[in-house]
């Protein structure tokens, strides 16, 4: 059997950790194509100038991945996919463990390709217990040196992170049956306030550093990530912000009728949204751009959701509707 020692010298290490960056830049986007013009990669929706890679099948894996020019960045991490591996930000929704488990795999992968520790944004009353399976892992694997000291960082709805490319992300209460929360990201845009327009550069940047207030700041709100949720939660929304994102990332887990069932109940017993409430209430979404459809049950196919979806669905959410299937076709 061939086996293979890595050189621990200054040289191999250098070229190790250049090949490695190498391999998983090149493995992120060695599936992209040129498509009738545009650029196209395996997997990913897009949503205006973000790209969506949503992984996810309810209850087994939920990983979404979300990328513009300016923001690279997972929520949830059921499962650690290549495409998340370059996130330095991970926010979780909730403890389940098909948005949980794939924690400490995602750090150990950003290990193996020497990246710097990400900081992965949990729900306060989760830290403890993350941390834990954290050290199990590290039990288990006799050494320290593959998950260190990982960042898990405890924070509460409503708290705020800030985020490169002046990206911000805040937490709301989701309404699931385990105490959950979603992720509303924000663009924050300066303007030079009118009475300032046409002063020389070399004027503002005095006034600038005089500590002047020259610029007016306003916030827009760009996409939000539920993670598992009930209707209840866009009858009763925490902020208004939620419906007025260009991007909405939710669920419907549920999608048909059973003879006998009332599969809208059932849903809701189990803390998830079923299709028909989302047709329902589709006017609550009128503002909203790009929608995208994720955590479907493993019960359905992905042709059987494309004719259902395009069947139930009215024209006004066709049209902006997008389904997360990518997890379904690959598996
Ligand atoms: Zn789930
Ligand atoms: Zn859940």
């Amino acid at each position: 059997m061939l086996t293979y020692t890595r050189c621990l010298c200054r040289m191999h290490n250098y070229f190790f950790k250049q090949s490695t960056r190498a391999y998983q830049i090149q493995k992120l986007y060695s599936k992209s194509k040129k498509s009738g013009g545009k650029r196209r990669m395996d997997g990913w929706l897009q949503c205006g100038k973000y790209g969506v890679f949503a992984w996810s099948i309810s209850g087994l894996e939920t990983c979404v991945v979300v990328k513009s020019d300016e923001l690279l960045v997972a929520f949830d991490i059921g499962y650690a996919v290549r495409e998340s591996v370059g996130c330095k930000h991970v926010f979780i929704s909730h403890g389940h463990i098909d948005h949980v488990a794939g924690l400490p795999h995602h750090a150990a992968k950003r290990s193996l390709y020497s990246m710097s520790k990400a900081q992965y944004h949990v729900p306060t009353h989760l830290m403890e217990q993350m941390k834990s399976v954290a050290e199990g892992y590290k039990v288990m694997a006799e050494t320290t040196e593959v998950l260190g000291q990982l960042n898990i960082i405890p924070l509460d709805d409503n708290a705020t992170v800030w985020l490169p490319n002046g990206h911000l992300v805040k937490a709301f209460p989701t309404v699931h049956r385990v105490k959950s929360q979603g992720y509303l990201v924000y663009k924050e845009h300066k303007k030079l306030k009118p009475k300032f327009v046409g002063k020389p550069g070399h004027e503002l940047a005095v006034l600038n550093k005089q500590g002047v207030d020259i610029h007016d700041i306003t916030t827009v709100p760009e996409l939000a990530y539920t993670g598992d949720t009930m209707m209840d939660l866009f009858l009763n929304p925490p902020t208004p912000d939620l419906l007025n994102v260009k991007v909405l990332i939710t669920e419907a887990t549920y999608i048909d009728n059973e003879p006998g069932k009332d599969m809208i109940q059932l849903a809701r017993k189990r803390g998830h949204q079923h299709l028909a409430e989302i047709v329902q209430n589709a006017d609550l979404f009128k503002n909203i751009q790009h929608i995208v459809l994720m955590h479907f049950s493993d019960k359905y196919s992905t042709e059987y959701i494309r004719t259902l979806t395009s069947v139930q669905l009215p024209p006004s959410l066709r049209e902006k509707v997008l389904l997360a299937t990518w997890a379904k076709e690959r598996s």
